[in-house]
């Protein structure tokens, strides 16, 4: 039988500079290998199951890298390196995991020598919220524009900020909690140790936990009650838009953005209140140039983690020698 012509099999593409991606999850982990314009050329899911422990889970993560590669039509030769996004947090510095929270089987995970071994190849190490930050800003809603800051909203609620092409980080490389920005002193308490934490009223579950005392379940059932006229439902929506308005508020007088990006799963859902939510505190602060900044929902969905990753491997092997770290200080972003 002659061969077969599926034009969106990668086998038919010829060999070309590409990374891998690897986006680790409490629940799932995704590898694909990306080319340099960020189209993902094969990939693959797997369950993280780190009850197993590390040795099985990287094990696996290798045996899922070798099968996309092979998928790619590319071979290990056209591989520049490998990076990885993962719940954090994580040691960027030592490229070591160490989250008990989602990953508890992988306490002091040395993944990055464990895989620079495997594969002979330069492997790098980042905070989830970090890779899909930059891969919004290489491939999706941040392209062409910088200070870029995301916003991420789902079960919990995170960011990162994309600054000068590279990921903003504070002393030892630590990621900023863009979660746990206050937003009220009476607020229900939050596991970080204060009270009233924009997680703690905006997430998924702290809305579907306000919607109980109106017999709503779920995030999605508030707001299907908003749109039929609850107005329990109204008013647990009417707080979330104002913490969303005062936490942009913040986010554009901290970091002065170009581009505040809407992401997460609650966002992807409900993408128009959350837009036009945000877009309320931009439209009365007349400290930040205005006509510059912009805020948008993410383009990615959960891709953006893995094409992230991959892109930042990218742009690592292709600058080795940045940002510079140094432990105990910030990093330095030199362009
Ligand atoms: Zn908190």
């Amino acid at each position: 039988m002659g061969r077969v012509y599926r034009p969106t099999r990668a086998r038919a593409v010829k060999p070309q500079r590409c990374t891998v991606g690897v986006d680790i999850g409490g629940t799932k982990i995704a590898v694909g290998v990306v080319a340099t314009d960020g189209s993902v050329l094969a990939e693959k899911t797997l369950p993280t199951k780190s009850h197993t422990g590390f040795a099985d889970g990287v094990g696996r993560i290798a045996a899922a890298v070798r099968e996309v590669i092979l998928e790619s039509g590319q071979t290990k030769e056209d591989l520049l390196g490998l990076g990885i996004g993962c719940a954090g947090p994580v040691d960027p510095l030592r490229g070591e995991i160490n989250n008990p929270h989602t990953l508890p089987g992988w306490p002091g995970a040395k993944i990055v020598p464990a895989l620079a071994r495997e594969f002979g190849l330069p492997v790098w190490l980042e905070n989830d919220a970090d890779a899909a930050a930059l891969g919004e800003y290489y491939f999706g809603a941040g392209q062409g524009v910088d200070p870029v800051v995301m916003l991420t909203i789902g079960t919990g609620v995170g960011g990162a900020v994309i600054m000068r092409g590279g990921i903003y980080r504070g002393v030892d490389g630590e990621h900023p909690e863009i979660g746990h920005i206050p937003i009220s002193f009476a607020g229900q308490r939050c596991y970080c140790g204060r009270s009233g934490c924009l997680e703690s009223i905006i997430s998924g579950p702290a809305i579907a936990d306000a919607g109980k005392k109106f017999g709503l379940e779920t995030a999605a059932e508030v707001f299907a009650g908003m749109a039929a006229g609850n107005a329990g439902a109204a008013a647990i929506l009417a707080d979330v838009q104002r913490a969303l308005d005062a936490a942009i508020w913040t986010l554009l007088h901290t970091f002065s953005p170009a581009r505040i990006i809407l992401g997460g799963g609650l966002v992807d859902a409900q993408a128009e209140f959350f837009t036009a939510a945000a877009r309320q505190a931009q439209k009365s602060a007349h400290l930040v140039a205005r006509s510059t900044v912009d805020i948008v929902p993410a383009r990615l969905g959960n891709r953006a983690g893995l094409v992230g990753a991959a892109g930042w491997a990218l742009r690592r092997s292709e600058s080795p020698g940045e940002p510079a770290v140094r432990p105990g200080h910030a990093f330095s972003l030199s362009p």
